[in-house]
């Protein structure tokens, strides 16, 4: 029994749930199925010896935002990391969001969007997505003037459901708000275009990458963001100081220099994608197109039954189903070859058994 009460906001909040349980293939988190170079560990292996452990790390993170901002052709001054993109988006609702003003999320989305902004002491407002899961530029216009927002999320591709936004949609959003636009481009070595080019010094657009996806290393929590100069000071003011360890810096900056190995690593993910979507498509399940390396898919009326039932088979996918807006729906990160054929040969065995039950319930 809790002796003291937290803040008054946070009574409706819980802390964020994704089961991590033991099984033969996990296709729950969207991390890369496949490991990093062994030359990359290596050169982590011989970063450790570096290290001067009795000594605080480099502050500032230099080299690691030099080698960042190379990848970018941007400068070092554009770009601010911390312990996972999370904690990237964390310091941004710190610097601009908190209370008395708001923040727009476009629904469904991925949800630590609006948790985060929350925990800041922000209202959420959330717009809303088509059936089909696309976003409207009319809908991103409607809500941003309506509401002002200090802060507004796009997440392109979009986790769960998977597509990239429309540059329609990114210019809608930059147009009609007064405030900062946050793309959140965890996916974006899968997409077609990035927001990138629009990050500007006159222009209040900022875009957060990942190091836990396309990089292989979901294990180090590394993420930055690539933003204006005058945000990247703003940021660094509620940041604390000294936050990215020595190895991870060195862990941050080796990963970079094997870019043409993760390159490769996500065409193999998007063949392996184009793969399961295709056998997906023959089942009876509602697919959805994917920019990104997962799948969003519904079988009618038997969302969490399914999810069971591929456990129940060591075969782990994320539970939507209970999500606003995605009833019935599962989300399964694109494995290797040989866990899409255990998931595929589960998904087949299960499907009749739990549909039919499904219907049976309904009648
Ligand atoms: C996985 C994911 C992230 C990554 O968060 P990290 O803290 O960098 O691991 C960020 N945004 C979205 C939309 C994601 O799906």
């Amino acid at each position: 029994m809790a002796i003291y009460p937290k803040r008054d906001d946070l009574r409706e909040l819980s802390g964020y749930h994704s089961p991590q349980v033991s099984v033969k293939v996990r296709l729950n988190t969207n991390e890369s199925p496949i490991a990093p170079p062994t030359d990359f560990v290596e050169a982590v292996s011989a970063a450790v010896h570096e290290v001067q452990w009795n000594r605080y790390p480099d502050r500032t993170a230099t080299a690691l935002r030099q080698d960042i901002a190379a990848l970018h052709g941007v400068s070092a001054d554009n770009v601010f990391v911390a312990n996972g993109s999370n904690e990237v988006l964390q310091s941004l609702l710190l610097a601009y969001s908190g209370a008395g003003r708001k923040v727009v999320t476009f629904e469904p989305t991925y949800q630590l969007h609006s948790h985060i902004a929350r925990i800041a002491g922000a209202t959420v407002v959330s717009g809303q997505r088509n059936a089909d899961f696309t976003l409207d530029a009319a809908e991103v216009r409607r809500v941003c003037a309506e509401h002002e927002p200090s802060v507004t999320f796009l997440c392109s591709p979009n986790n769960p459901t998977g597509l990239a936004e429309s540059p329609d949609v990114l210019r809608a959003a930059i147009e009609s708000t007064p405030g900062i636009v946050l793309v959140d481009e965890a996916y974006a070595q899968f997409s077609p275009h990035s927001a990138l080019e629009l990050v500007r010094e006159d222009a209040r657009v900022a875009v957060s990458r990942t190091y836990s996806k396309t990089w292989s290393m979901a294990a180090a929590r590394l993420g930055y963001l690539v933003a204006p100069t005058w945000m990247i000071a703003d940021l660094e003011i509620v940041a604390l100081p000294y936050r990215l360890d020595a190895l991870k810096q060195a862990a941050g900056r080796a990963a970079l220099r094997y870019v043409k190995q993760m390159e490769a690593a996500v065409r193999e993910v998007v063949t392996q994608r184009e793969r399961l979507v295709a056998a997906m498509a023959k089942l009876p399940l509602t697919v959805w197109p994917s920019d990104a390396n997962f799948i969003l898919f519904r079988p009618a009326g038997a969302g969490r039954a399914l999810w069971q039932a591929l456990l129940d088979q060591s075969v782990l996918v994320r539970d939507c189903s209970s999500w606003q807006g995605l009833t019935d729906c599962l989300r399964v990160t694109v494995g290797t070859a040989e866990e899409n054929d255990a998931f595929l040969a589960a998904l087949q065995s299960a499907l009749p058994f739990v549909l039919q039950s499904a219907l049976q319930a309904r009648d």
